[in-house]
């Protein structure tokens, strides 16, 4: 029977290697197919708006996953060591999995409320309106600082059509309490000439125009 400090060890190890799948996925099965296939068809539709709104591929992608996990690298690491041990492996995944998927989700709904919940929200805010070929990683900054594709602007430009409902006061400005992060930049107004630009730059992994 494994101890309580391999599993831990083991449920680390899956998290981690969820931090590295979130990198190679965001990187190359979302943006780099531009369009090509479910997967990066509705991560660039998630840019073209940058709403974050829930549908059913959301479940599709939990199950796909939570399969990953368990179905994957349970049996895996169960064949190298134990059972026990890949159960945890694959809970830890699962773990750092459904951890990058609220932090994405609560980036685009909800103003940060810390120090990490302010550097998720710049970090990926610069990843859809400055650099989308940029900051993959979304909950962990690792693999970008590792794989050279890290930037860190002082401020991320906004285009005002685009800016997060949070960003803004009643008066449509951008709240003080975000002005050392973010400048809103461009008109309010979308056109069908910028709306036609925002999906087509989308899809070519490009920033949107301002
Ligand atoms: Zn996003
Ligand atoms: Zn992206």
């Amino acid at each position: 029977m494994a101890t309580i400090a391999t599993l831990t060890a083991a449920g680390v190890l899956g998290a981690f290697l969820w931090t590295f799948a979130e990198y190679l996925l965001h990187r190359f099965a979302m943006h780099a197919l531009h369009g090509k296939g479910i997967m990066s068809r509705e991560h660039l539709e998630h840019h073209v708006t940058s709403a974050w709104n829930f549908d059913v591929n959301h479940i599709l992608s939990w199950t796909g996953m939570l399969l990953v996990g368990f179905g994957g690298l349970a049996p895996l690491a169960a064949w190298a060591s134990s059972w026990s041990v890949g159960i945890a492996v694959a809970v830890g995944w699962a773990a750092g999995y459904f951890h990058y998927e609220i932090r994405h989700a609560l980036a685009h709904r909800r103003g940060p409320t810390s120090r990490y919940t302010g550097w998720v929200a710049q970090n990926h805010f610069h990843h859809h309106f400055g650099h989308p070929m940029a900051n993959h990683g979304v909950s962990v900054p690792w693999w970008d600082l590792v794989f050279g594709t890290s930037e860190r602007p002082s401020k991320v430009r906004v285009p005002r059509r685009l800016a997060l409902p949070w960003m803004l006061g009643d008066d449509g400005e951008l709240l003080p309490a975000h002005a050392d992060r973010y400048v809103l930049v461009g008109s309010v107004a979308p056109t069908e000439r910028t709306a036609q630009l925002d999906r087509a730059r989308a899809f070519a992994s490009l920033a949107p125009v301002d």
